[in-house]
């Protein structure tokens, strides 16, 4: 089995702040895999080491057996890694003012020669394949419209259109159901569980919900202070378990909106909206 994230001792310190301490972990191709953790635990400041966003302050990545970054220095032909690498971030990241298809075409321009990209030209066959994504995320019907006219969870919709158009092999999405409604981050985690299975794509999806974690990654990594404090299978992190790994701060990562702010006492007891998907 191909391994598709592999960290080793990654400390991440921002002046005397240490954010990631000594996080080691491997996550291999084809999986989906929950990055939980109440806010400020350090899952944004992971994540963007992978793509070499931000530099460790010690230890080593690679991507698809590539070299990102160790020992505090970039690989040089980072841009290769990066171009399998799709994002969503919980700050909706399409540009506003520009038509929800071209910025789902937005994801060709990693392959796409610099002064096509500059012009914004794009082949027939370019804009069909974008059309097609729009169509397998269910909002194609909003190609012509600026991305400033969308909902937030079509805008999470429109990103995920644009790692399809990109041929993604890695998605990173960073809490990318922070900002919806229950209705809307029910589909934006289904469309990530499909790329998973029908496109491939290895996904590592930062929640702080861990109902969510338990409904669609049958594996999660759980970050506190900076710190892996568990690595296994979503199903066994039970209220106890959680309580037990973060004290007080577990009820952050129980949803009151969906579970009336009592923690579900395991899978069986999630709340139907969540399992009726
Ligand atoms: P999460 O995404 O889990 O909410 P973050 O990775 O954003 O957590 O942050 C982890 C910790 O690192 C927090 O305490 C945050 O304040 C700190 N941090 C993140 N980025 C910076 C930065 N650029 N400078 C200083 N501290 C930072
Ligand atoms: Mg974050």
């Amino acid at each position: 089995m191909t391994t598709a994230v592999e960290i080793q001792h990654l400390t991440k310190d921002f002046s005397s702040f240490r954010a990631l301490d000594n996080v080691s972990l491997t996550v291999r191709q084809g999986e989906m895999v929950a990055l939980l953790g109440a806010s400020g635990s350090g899952k944004s400041t992971l994540m963007r080491h992978l793509p070499g966003f931000l530099t460790a302050s010690a230890g080593e990545i690679r991507v698809f057996g590539q070299t990102v970054q160790a020992g505090g220095r970039l690989a040089g032909d980072i841009r290769r890694v990066r171009s399998q690498i799709g994002f969503v971030f919980q700050q909706f990241n399409l540009v506003n003012r520009l038509p929800v298809i071209t910025n789902v075409l937005i994801g060709l321009l990693h392959r796409t020669a610099w002064w096509r990209s500059l012009l914004m030209r794009f082949s027939t066959v370019e804009r069909q394949q974008a059309l097609e994504a729009l169509v397998a995320v269910g909002i194609e019907q909003t190609a012509w419209q600026r991305a400033a006219t969308l909902s937030g969870g079509q805008q999470q919709r429109a990103a995920l259109a644009r790692c399809l158009v990109q041929g993604a092999k890695l998605v990173l999405a960073d809490e990318p159901i922070a900002s919806l409604d229950p209705e809307s981050s029910r589909k934006v985690m289904e469309l990530l569980a499909k790329m998973n299975r029908e496109h491939d794509c290895t996904v590592l999806v930062s929640l702080h919900q861990v109902e969510f974690a338990i409904r669609y990654c049958p594996r999660t990594i759980a970050l506190n202070n900076g710190r892996v404090v568990y690595d296994g299978p979503s199903s066994a992190l039970t209220p106890a378990l959680l309580a037990d790994l973060y004290g007080s701060d577990a009820r952050e990562l129980f949803d009151p909106a969906l579970t009336g702010d009592r923690p579900p006492a395991n899978a069986a007891t999630l709340p139907e909206t969540l399992i009726a998907a």
